[in-house]
């Protein structure tokens, strides 16, 4: 059997600077849609806050058409069970007690930027709590593996030890994260397992969507009716969270995270690039 070779796109500083850009706009859209997260809210309200914050910015949506059949919303909204791609609804109302996923993805000038967040609806259970807690906390400590002479599967390698440290979770591996810059899926895939040292060396120029999936069951998944939207097959709770990231010679850069990563990797002992500490 033939490997097929991964092309990996690599980014000018300018470029990754655009993506920035899309990052910081993914980075407003989440944090607005999760403020108005609340018992009574519909998945198609913060689907609306959502476009409102691309228009206003001036940016377009990554997911909107995207795919087969066309996904119809510019955000994917997940609850409880339901891990990712989940499509808005104004029948899909928010309970006190729900966990929700919200995933963003907007392109400026034709770069992409891709995050995603785990919101509790008011009160959650501690079990609930921990297993959001667990998920980003893999991804910051995949994003830490993210490193000029690191392979890819550092990252994969990262985040499962990250959750298998948290507790008894199950590590979704039917999905993971991605290359993004001028379309937001690209090579290489990312798994979230893996054994270290294997797959695409990481050098300059890369960006990468991280993005864990882990539940309170096991890693298997269904895909629903319409298509689109994956949940546990056990239907156990889900948590989902994500950045892009890119890669500088001098270090990293959360394109996605308002501070750039700057506070979560200084936790780890790791600096940000001279890029993103002098343009934000
Ligand atoms: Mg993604």
């Amino acid at each position: 059997m033939r490997r097929v070779r991964e092309h990996i796109e690599i980014k000018s500083l300018d470029q990754i600077k655009l993506m920035r850009e899309a990052g910081l706009v993914v980075a407003r859209g989440l944090a607005a849609m999760r403020d108005a997260v609340a018992p009574g809210v519909s998945t198609a309200d913060l689907d609306a806050i959502a476009r409102d914050v691309l228009a206003v910015e001036g940016a377009t949506s990554s997911f909107l058409n995207y795919g087969f059949p066309p996904f119809p919303a510019v955000i994917c909204a997940s609850v409880n069970a339901e891990i990712v791609h989940g499509i808005p609804s104004p029948d899909t109302v928010l309970h006190e007690g729900d966990l929700i996923s919200l995933d963003f993805g907007a392109i400026v000038d034709g770069w992409h930027g891709d995050a995603a967040i785990t919101v509790p609806v008011g009160g959650v259970s501690a079990a609930a709590a921990a297993l959001s807690a667990a998920c980003e906390k893999s991804l910051w400590d995949g994003l830490v593996a993210a490193r000029v002479d690191g392979r890819l599967t550092d990252i994969s390698h990262a985040v499962e030890t990250s959750v298998h440290g948290s507790g008894n979770y199950g590590i979704v591996t039917g999905y993971g994260g991605h290359g993004i810059g001028t379309q937001m899926h690209m090579d290489p895939h990312v798994q979230n397992i893996g054994r270290p040292g294997r797959g695409a060396p990481l050098v300059p120029g890369m960006a990468l969507a991280i993005e864990p999936m882990i539940t309170l069951g096991t890693s298997a998944t269904r895909e629903l009716n319409d298509h689109w939207t994956v949940a546990t097959a056990d239907g156990s709770l889900a948590a989902h969270w994500e950045h892009t990231i890119a890669i500088l010679d001098d270090g990293p850069w959360v394109l996605t995270a308002p501070d750039g990563g700057q506070a979560e990797l200084a936790a780890r002992g790791v600096e940000l690039s001279a890029t993103a500490a002098v343009g934000g």
